[in-house]
């Protein structure tokens, strides 16, 4: 969709990723890292200060990790989650997803050897997209192994409620399945809500491996640098994994990240409200060029229903749309295996200037 959207000249509402640069003093400290000879490889497990800023930053939560074999840095949140599949599952295991699910977990559970089972999110009255444990329930077998959680969600910008995830937890607990958690947007809730991290629920810490990374919170996402928490077994095991992957990655952005971590907190707060005021103007654009707006309660991106348009079909929609209209969008049939159930919706990424949203909105509403 990218390349579509380069080509036709398209305002790119597909892609997520932000259009204006993350905290300066974080950015100067990578340059001051690379001028002052961070070059080399780092530690395996990370550089200690990120290590110990990661351990601080999940404090918020309550929960404790050690940085001395309780974490473990990664490139980006995208190898945290390979590298934990390929550690935790192979031929014969099954791991659920949710769907819509975020395109690289289906392709890690085929690296991994193992079989995906998948879970749809359910589509609430309201516009919202919430998680069942029924549902989830219904698909554990004995051969489950690990349960998959995106939240908060991408692409439907759901963040899943504590009671939601403490069915979540109940299942895990009863199954003795492990979790992965993916939560690299957790700094970008909206509206008052809570992020809840699965692994402080009743029975989880012990189970569950916790995946975040710094490109969302600190606009920063070609940097690359993820992590993953959890009890010292299971992180021993994705390190081993992780070492033959990448081994490590990205010195002299880890000590830049350390420093957001502990000092930009206000400025990840003007993100979040900033983010917020972009959604409200984002979807009021689209429901005034006809689209059925669904909510979007954190994250980049909220998702649309081409249906009130007169189209039926995401992926054509969104294909013809860089050239029919000047704007790309991804459809939700790409993060699915059940595309007939998803084909009404597409996903528009609102992390962009103000100006650039409006132009996008001008241009959608000559669609109709
Ligand atoms: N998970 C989700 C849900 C995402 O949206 C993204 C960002 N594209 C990632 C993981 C990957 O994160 P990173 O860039 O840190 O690898
Ligand atoms: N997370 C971003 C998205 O969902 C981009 C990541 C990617 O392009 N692989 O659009």
């Amino acid at each position: 969709m990218t390349a579509l959207a380069v080509r036709h000249g398209a305002v790119n509402l597909g892609q997520g990723f932000p259009d204006t640069d993350g905290p300066a003093a974080m950015l100067a400290a990578a340059q001051e890292a690379i001028a002052s000879g961070v070059n080399q490889y780092p530690p395996g497990p990370g550089r200690p200060e990120l290590l110990a800023a990661i351990s601080e930053s999940r404090a918020r939560y309550g929960t404790a990790y050690d940085p001395a074999g309780e974490i473990l840095v990664t490139v980006g949140a995208t190898e945290a989650i390979a590298a934990s599949l390929l550690a935790l599952v192979q031929a014969g295991d099954e791991v659920v997803l949710f769907e819509p699910y975020y395109d690289s977990y289906a392709a890690s559970v085929a690296l991994a050897g193992a079989t995906r089972v998948v879970v749809p999110l359910v589509e609430e009255e309201s516009g919202r997209f919430g998680l069942s444990a029924e549902a989830l329930r219904a698909a554990v077998t004995p051969r489950t192994k690990v349960v998959l959680v995106n939240t908060p969600h991408n692409p439907t910008g759901s963040v899943f409620t504590e009671a939601e995830l403490a069915a979540v937890a109940e299942v895990c607990v009863e199954h003795d399945l492990l979790a992965i958690t993916d939560e690299v947007y957790e700094d970008l809730v909206f509206d008052g809500r809570a992020h809840v991290p699965l692994a402080t629920l009743p029975g989880m810490a012990e189970r569950t491996l916790t995946i975040s990374s710094a490109g969302k919170s600190f606009n920063c996402t070609g940097w690359k640098i993820g992590w993953v928490c959890g009890p010292r077994e299971l992180v021993a095991a994705v390190r081993a994994a992780k070492q033959f992957l990448t081994f490590v990655g990205g010195a002299p952005f880890q000590p830049a990240v350390a420093h957001a971590l502990r000092t930009e907190g206000p400025w990840v707060a003007g993100l979040r409200d900033s983010l917020a005021a972009k959604r409200t103007r984002l979807s009021a654009g689209l429901a005034a060029a006809g689209f059925g707006v669904r909510q979007a309660e954190g994250t980049y991106f909220v998702c649309a229903d081409i249906r009130p348009l007169g189209y039926d079909d995401g992926v054509e929609f969104c294909y013809a749309l860089p050239e029919r209209a000047g704007v790309a969008a991804v459809p939700l049939q790409v993060f699915t295996d059940s595309p007939e159930r998803w084909k009404h919706l597409v996903r528009f990424a609102f992390c962009k200037k103000d100006e650039v949203l409006d132009e996008a909105v001008a241009r959608l509403a000559k669609l109709g």
